[in-house]
């Protein structure tokens, strides 16, 4: 995002050490009255003097807490997508406050928490883009997203598949090994057809987001709905195929099952998907586009 629309003094400032890993960021805009109704959301942002004042909680937020930097969206002006604006909200700024670490079913290496905002001074230098682009920008930030989430869900299901194939060889049953009954020889087969198609898909939707192609967005949401649905089958097959001890914890397949489900995909209806596209396969170009009429419908995965 910062890459996108930032200033060259932003770029300068934030991207080396994002890009090094040598800093965080994380995304807010998720509140806990507006999810999937993300055009809805209520923080504000008042300008006073030099500074904005943001007002408002962010929920569900990846890393929060641990990472250095916050890209929130907020409300500096109409209702709906066109009143929202995007700013660079430092860790320590004041006002800024972390809720408690989330208890979650999986995807525990990475915090989960409430981001709040009282009275949160952020500098105006600090608006990502112009004021009332922040919805746009808050699209365009997932197309890139799409793959990464895609990504973690191809990481737990080639896990599953190896060690689905490492433990029928090892594991005899009815005298004979499990790899070698047929329909464990078909279930491996299946698992590796879904993780091959998924991660070509997956790789597809990378390369078109790296030419800037009209098309990234729709691909890179549609490899993300494949790839994490598919990824999930995956695990679950790898699950079963361990008969009992899948569903122990001494075994690494229930932790790496949990990953792909909260990536499991949705796909974006096509309204929503960022900004206008040609058509493709003779539908209508995607967009949300218009910021004209209602925005709802958004789903961050
Ligand atoms: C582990 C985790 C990490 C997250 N990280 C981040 C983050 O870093 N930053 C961030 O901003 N957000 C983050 N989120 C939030 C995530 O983006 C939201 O949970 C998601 O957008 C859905 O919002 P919601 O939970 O409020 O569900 P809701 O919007 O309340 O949806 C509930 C159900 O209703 C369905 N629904 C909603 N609208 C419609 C509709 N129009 N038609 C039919 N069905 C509908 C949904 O599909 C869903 O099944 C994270 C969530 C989780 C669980």
């Amino acid at each position: 995002m910062i890459d996108e629309f930032g200033t060259a003094e932003q770029k300068k400032k934030y991207l080396p050490e994002l890009l090094t890993m040598d800093r965080m960021a994380s995304y807010c805009l998720t509140e806990p009255g507006s999810g999937s109704d993300a055009a809805a959301l209520s923080t504000t942002a008042v300008l006073k003097g030099d500074h904005y004042v943001l007002n408002g909680a962010k929920a569900f937020i990846s890393g929060a807490g641990t990472s250095e930097v916050y890209m929130v969206m907020a409300r500096t002006g109409e209702a709906g997508p066109k009143g929202i604006t995007c700013f660079i909200v430092e860790k320590d700024s004041p006002g800024l406050s972390f809720g408690k670490k989330e208890s979650k079913m999986g995807w525990n290496s990475q915090p989960t928490r409430v981001v709040t905002m009282e009275d949160c001074f952020v500098p105006k230098e600090n608006v990502l883009g112009n004021i009332g682009q922040g919805f746009t920008i808050a699209m365009r930030g997932l197309v890139g997203g799409r793959v990464n989430i895609a990504s973690c869900s191809l990481g737990a299901a080639q896990a599953c598949l190896e060690n689905s194939v490492r433990y029928t060889n090892d594991r005899k049953q009815f005298g004979a090994k499990l790899a070698e009954l047929q329909n464990v020889q078909f279930k491996l087969a299946e698992m590796a057809t879904s993780l091959i198609t998924s991660r070509l898909m997956v790789r597809k939707a990378a390369t078109m987001i790296d030419s800037s192609s009209p098309h990234a967005t729709v691909y890179s949401a549609v490899a993300k709905k494949y790839a994490t649905d598919r990824c999930f089958d995956i695990c679950n097959t790898a699950l079963q195929l361990h008969g009992g001890y899948g569903y122990l914890k001494e075994y690494p397949i229930e932790q790496m099952r949990q990953q792909p489900k909260i990536q499991e995909g949705k796909l974006t209806p096509p309204g929503y998907l960022g900004p206008p596209n040609p058509p493709l396969f003779g539908l209508p170009g995607p967009g949300p586009p218009s910021l004209d009429g209602p925005v709802s419908g958004y789903n961050s995965d």
